[in-house]
Formats: structure tokens, C-alpha cells, sequence
């Protein structure tokens, strides 16, 4: 099945496993797997246990669905925090983007991706009932949307709107300082840092109408 020949089925097994990981080639994986090979077993082992530890006890923050050692985040458990701001992201990546620019304090929700008709993601993949529980709990005065700025992004910024338009709640837009068509994730501290802090009031107009 693969051209390469390996002499020992210990390798050629390590080998299929690195070559699994996104961006990792059959040549790469065996370029680390000679390299680790070569390391003090001490380094190694840690390697193994920290991905073992990572997979057995990371958990998802009950509150945001971001990524967290405790069953609430340090986020969301944070008195410094302002709880009743809450900054919608499409992934746990764009928490950690939005945090590094220290112009956020509030706390985010983390949809788990956005609305792809294409990609066959619907509202009900996403974690979007939780949201509207949380909103229509009645403490979160403002809503931020900070999803990309892209047709999918769009779209769900406009249904998760339309979700949530009917509670007295402030919904905002991150500014359009990030290029049409970029994703969060991608863009500079400075871009995604000017657009956190000059959101604005969400506008349904410049999005498609029914
Ligand atoms: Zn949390």
C-alpha cells in the first residue's frame, strides 16, 4: 500500500501515526520519529504521557465550551471578569487569538464552528442553545459577535441574531477591520485587537435578507 520500506514494523507503526496529523507528510513523520529516537528516552516518555494526560483529562468549560482543566474555566471563574459581556467565537483558536489582545474582559461562548450548508453544519451541530439559555437567563446585558468575516460567518452572525434579538440584550459586531473573506484566527494582534474594541451595534441590513 505506501512505497516507503521500513525495517522495523516499530517505526514504520510511529511513522503512520505522526503522518496522520494535519500538515504532516510520510517524509516529516519519519523525520520526527528518527529525531525523537535520537532524544534522551527521559524526553520521550514526556512527550507520551503529556498527550496521554491532555487526551484523559482535559475537559470543555461547562459554562463557554472552551478548553479547561476544571469543569469551569479560569475564565469564566474570574471575578476580575465583566459576566455580563459575552463575545461569541467559532473556536477555542480564536479565544486564545482574542485574549492575547488584552482588549477583551468579558467572557465568550465558543460555538463550536458556524453555519456551512456546504459543509453540512447546521444550528444544531452548534452549541447555540446554550447561548440562548445563558441570554435568556436574563444577566448578559451585551452579546458580542466575533465570528469571521466570511459568508458563513455571516450567516450565522444573522441567525444567531435573529435567535436572540427578542431578549433585551445588546448585540454587537466586532469591527470590520479585518479583511473580507479572513479568518479570525489569521489576523494580526493589532487588526483583531482595533476590532474587539471598536465593535458595533449589529446591524441585520448588511446581511442577506430573506
Ligand atoms: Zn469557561
Amino acid at each position: 500500500m505506501n512505497p516507503d520500506s521500513y525495517s522495523s514494523r516499530l517505526l514504520e507503526a510511529a511513522v503512520n501515526e505522526f503522518s496522520k496529523l494535519p500538515g504532516i507528510g510520510r517524509k516529516t513523520a519519519l523525520r520526527l520519529v528518527l529525531h525523537l529516537l535520537r532524544q534522551d528516552p527521559q524526553e520521550v516518555y514526556s512527550l507520551g504521557n503529556s498527550l496521554i494526560r491532555l487526551r484523559d483529562e482535559i475537559k470543555h468549560c461547562k459554562n463557554c465550551h472552551s478548553i479547561s482543566d476544571e469543569e469551569i474555566c479560569n475564565i469564566c471563574t474570574s471575578p476580575q471578569r465583566n459576566s455580563s459581556l459575552i463575545c461569541v467565537v467559532e473556536s477555542i483558536r480564536d479565544v486564545m487569538a482574542i485574549e492575547n489582545t488584552r482588549q477583551f474582559n468579558g467572557l465568550y461562548h465558543v460555538l463550536g464552528g458556524i453555519i456551512s450548508p456546504m459543509e453540512g453544519v447546521g444550528p444544531g451541530d452548534l452549541s447555540v442553545e446554550s447561548l440562548e439559555e445563558k441570554v435568556a437567563g436574563g444577566k448578559v446585558r451585551e452579546v458580542v459577535l466575533a465570528l469571521s468575516t466570511t459568508m458563513e460567518g455571516d450567516t450565522t452572525n444573522f441567525y444567531l441574531y435573529r435567535r436572540l434579538s427578542k431578549y433585551p440584550v445588546d448585540i454587537t459586531a466586532i469591527a470590520r477591520g479585518i479583511a473580507i473573506g479572513d479568518e479570525l484566527e489569521y489576523a494580526d494582534e493589532v487588526t483583531l485587537g482595533r476590532s474587539i474594541a471598536n465593535r458595533t451595534i449589529f446591524n441585520a441590513s448588511f446581511n442577506n435578507k430573506e
